[in-house]
This record gives structure tokens, sequence and C-alpha cells, in this order.
């Protein structure tokens, strides 16, 4: 079995909904530069938790998301040492950390939902979530960045979300823009993250620390109902 086929399947075998492979030399900082393939690791949300939102998150979402996000960064750190075994460098991106670098105060060290996009996984919404092909907005993501030189397409997914608006109009601090995402997209163009996390910590405190919200994922149709809801 070839190291990448056996990654995916151990990577699996500890917790990932789903894998997938790319290359990201194009979006890498300077300090990551010789890092340029991606791991992309996927865990799939709780449907019946995420349908529990509805204007406001519930402790029991809160809860769930960071233990997801646990998941993920274990399993990320077991992927990372399993790679440098090998003789490989490897960066493992936590699921959720912000750098709060002076650019942009609410972005992490390399962006997920660029590494799942090209890895084929799924596509970018109007919302600026990831939409995996299989769970929809309902997963949370991780990568592992290295120099293994590992088997990739790049095969960017164009956005399906058509003429739906759900997100945008359901959206409590008017943060998503409405408009489609491309590569060469600003983030900006998208989202609104400072009206975003402004609202989350103004109205959210209490239940998730102003550090979730979820009514953007709960109210996507996709990938369940598409077809019915347009
Ligand atoms: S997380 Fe909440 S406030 Fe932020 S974009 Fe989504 S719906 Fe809007
Ligand atoms: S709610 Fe609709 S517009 Fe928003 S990301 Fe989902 S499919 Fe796209």
């Amino acid at each position: 079995m070839e190291f990448y086929e056996e990654i995916r399947e151990k990577l699996i075998e500890w917790g990932a909904s789903f894998v997938g492979f790319s290359n990201v030399g194009a979006n890498l900082s300077n300090d990551l530069k010789e890092l340029q393939y991606a791991v992309t690791i996927g865990v799939s949300l709780s449907n019946f938790i995420v349908e529990q939102i509805s204007d406001k998150p519930t402790f029991t979402y809160f809860h769930h998301y960071r233990t997801v996000n646990s998941l993920i960064d274990t399993i990320i750190l077991k992927g990372q040492l399993l790679i440098q075994e090998r003789g490989y460098q490897v960066f493992g991106v936590p699921a959720s950390q912000t750098v709060n670098n002076a650019q942009d105060k609410y972005s992490g060290v390399f962006s997920h939902k660029i590494a799942a996009v090209k890895a084929g996984l799924g596509w970018m919404g109007k919302s600026g979530l990831f939409i995996s092909s299989k769970y929809g907005p309902r997963v949370r993501l991780g990568t592992i960045l290295t120099d293994l030189k590992i088997p990739y397409s790049n095969v960017v997914n164009l956005s399906s979300c058509g003429e739906c608006r759900k997100c945008v109009e359901n959206c409590p601090a008017m943060a998503i823009r409405g408009n489609d995402w491309s590569e060469d997209c600003s983030r900006s163009s998208i989202v609104d993250a400072k009206a975003c996390s402004d609202y989350m910590n103004q109205k959210f405190k209490h239940i998730g620390r102003g550090s979730v919200c979820g009514i953007c994922i709960s109210s996507c149709p996709s990938p369940r109902n598409m077809n019915n809801e347009r």
C-alpha cells in the first residue's frame, strides 16, 4: 500500500469522516512554503444537535463543537507523528485557532477551507462556509501540511448555492453579503467577519463564550433537500 493510502486509512480509523489531499503551495505564507502538500481531515457534526439551533446556538452545540475540534486536533497530532516518523516535515493546523495577526484578526494560520475545496471534497457557500459534498456545512475541518509528495488533483468545484439565500436571510448580524465565492475573491466580499464576531460576542457570550453561533450552518439546506428547496 502506498504511504498516502495508509495515511488516509489511519485517519479514517482514528475518527475522520473524510480525508482529502491537495497542493496548497500558492496559499501558504513564506514560513510554511516548503510544506505545500495538504492533508484535509473532516469530521461531521451531529444533525440532531445542529437542527436544535434556531435564533441562537445551544449549550449542547457549543460543547459538541469543542468536542469535535478536540477530536480533529487529536487526529492531526496522530497523523503528524505518523508522517514525521517516516522522515517528512509536518505542520498540523489546529481545527479552531485564530492567530490575531495585524492583517486579519479573525483568521487562523492557514485556511482549512481552501485545502478542502482544492481536495475536491466540496465547495464554498455564500455563507463563506465549506460545504462538504456529503455533509453540507455540518462539518469541522483540520489540515496537516507536509513536504511528503502526495498525489492531488486540485479540482476546485464551483459554488452550488444557485438562487438560494437562506444563510444571507437568516444571519442575524447581516454579515453574509450574498455573493458567490470564487478562488480569487476576498473574504470581505463574502462575509463581514467583524460583524459576525461582534454579534456573537454581544449576543452569545453566555452560551458559547461568544465564539459560536451556528445559524448559517443550521439554515443551509445543503446537501439535504437542495432539490426540494429550490
Ligand atoms: S455565524 Fe451567525 S452571525 Fe456569523 S455569519 Fe453565521 S449566522 Fe451570521
Ligand atoms: S444557505 Fe444556501 S446560499 Fe447559503 S451556503 Fe447554503 S446553499 Fe449556499
